[in-house]
């Protein structure tokens, strides 16, 4: 099973995929480990039409509803905070075991 090194409130850069998403960096809000797909913040944002509804006595009001669709997390790369670049990951486990995330361009522990 593919290990997504991926997770929720990562930074990521879109490295292929639609045009307009190309380079865009955003902050990951939702992680599909099953289908490997992400939701990134500002990323595939598609638009739906919103009728006027009543739901629980609330009325949500009728407009044009923005939100992102997932992507195929091997559109994206994580952004290492350290030198800014999207980057490749590796695991290094430190002497308690503990796996942490490290960027192989600079060779700095994310988390
Ligand atoms: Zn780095």
């Amino acid at each position: 099973m593919l290990k997504t090194k991926i997770r929720k409130g990562d930074t990521v850069e879109v490295i292929s995929g639609r045009r307009q998403d190309k380079g865009r960096r955003g902050e990951v809000i939702r992680v599909d480990p099953k289908s490997h797909r992400v939701t990134v913040q500002g990323v595939n944002v598609r638009k739906k039409h919103q009728r006027q509804v009543q739901t629980q006595g609330r009325t949500m009001s009728p407009g044009i509803i923005e939100f992102e669709g997932s992507i195929h997390i091997s559109n994206v790369m994580l952004v290492c905070p350290s030198c800014n670049k999207p980057s490749r990951l590796g695991v290094q486990r430190d002497e308690d075991g503990a796996a942490h995330r490290v960027c192989k361009a600079c060779g700095s522990q994310i988390d």
